[in-house]
C-alpha cells in the first residue's frame, strides 16, 4: 500500500479520478432524451442508449449539441429535430450533470489530508481549459489546486497530451521536486503511461475505471486503489 507520507508533490488526473465525470455525462445523457421525449416508449430509449454513447465518442464528450443532433438524426422515425428542441435537450442534460456531477467519495478527505501535512497539490488533466476549471469551480477543487498548479492539456500544443509525460514534468519542475518525491494519480492507461515515462509512483484509481490485465510493463500502475477512502482509513489504521 502507498504511504503518502513518502511524497512532496501529489499530483492528481481529474476526470474519473477525482470527479465522477463519466458517470454523470452518461446520466445526463439519458435524462435528457427521456425528458424531451417521454412520449418515445422507455425500452426503446434503453435500447437506443448506445449509439448516444457513441455519437459522445465520436466528436468528444465537450460538443454536447453536435452529438446529440447527430443521435437525433440518426432515428429520423423517431425524434424531430429542431433547434427548440436541441435547446430543450442542452438544458436538460445541462441540469441533470449539475445535479450528478460530484468529486468521489472521500476524495476531498484525502487532499485535505494532504494539505495539513503540507504536501504540494497538482493537477494534470487532458481537456479544454475552460470545462475542467468550471469542474474545478463546481467541485469545489479549486480552493486545492490553484491555477499555477492546474496543468490542462488545452493550453498546450496537442503532441503534449497524456501519455505524453510533458505536463507531469512541468508540474515537478515547478515545484521544484524530483520524480522519485512525487506520486501520480490516475484512472487510465494513458495516465499510468504518462506518469511512468516521467518517472514518477504511479496510483491507479479503479473506482471508475478498471485497467486491462496484458498491458507493456511500462502502462502498468505501482500501485491499484479501489477508492479514496481505502488511503482515509490506511493512515487511520
Ligand atoms: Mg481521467
Amino acid at each position: 500500500m502507498i504511504d503518502p507520507e513518502d511524497y512532496k508533490l501529489h499530483i492528481f488526473d481529474l476526470d474519473d479520478t477525482l470527479v465522477n465525470t463519466s458517470y454523470s455525462y452518461t446520466i445526463a445523457q439519458e435524462s435528457a432524451i427521456r425528458d424531451t421525449f417521454p412520449q418515445i416508449p422507455s425500452d426503446a430509449i434503453t435500447a437506443l442508449l448506445p449509439v448516444l454513447k457513441w455519437m459522445c465518442r465520436q466528436f468528444g464528450s465537450g460538443n454536447i449539441s453536435e452529438y446529440m443532433s447527430a443521435f437525433l438524426k440518426s432515428r429520423p422515425d423517431l425524434f424531430a429535430v429542431d433547434s427548440d428542441i436541441l435547446e430543450l435537450i442542452l438544458d436538460r442534460y445541462k441540469c441533470s450533470f449539475n445535479t450528478e456531477f460530484k468529486c468521489f467519495n472521500g476524495a476531498i478527505s484525502y487532499i485535505q489530508y494532504l494539505k495539513k501535512t503540507d504536501k504540494k497539490l497538482a493537477l494534470v488533466s487532458n481537456g479544454i481549459v475552460a470545462s475542467q476549471f468550471e469542474k474545478l469551480r463546481t467541485t469545489g477543487l479549486d480552493s486545492f489546486f490553484p491555477a499555477p498548479l492546474c496543468y490542462i492539456s488545452g493550453a498546450y500544443p496537442s503532441n503534449f497530451k497524456k501519455p505524453s509525460p510533458h505536463m507531469l514534468e512541468q508540474a515537478c519542475q515547478y515545484v521544484g521536486v524530483s520524480p522519485p518525491e512525487v506520486v501520480f494519480y490516475g484512472n487510465s492507461v494513458g495516465d499510468i503511461l504518462a506518469g511512468n515515462l516521467a518517472g514518477v509512483t504511479t496510483v491507479h484509481f479503479s473506482e471508475s475505471t478498471p485497467i486491462p490485465g496484458d498491458l507493456p510493463a511500462i502502462a502498468r500502475p505501482d500501485y491499484t486503489i479501489e477508492n479514496w477512502t481505502e488511503l482515509m482509513d490506511f493512515k487511520k489504521g
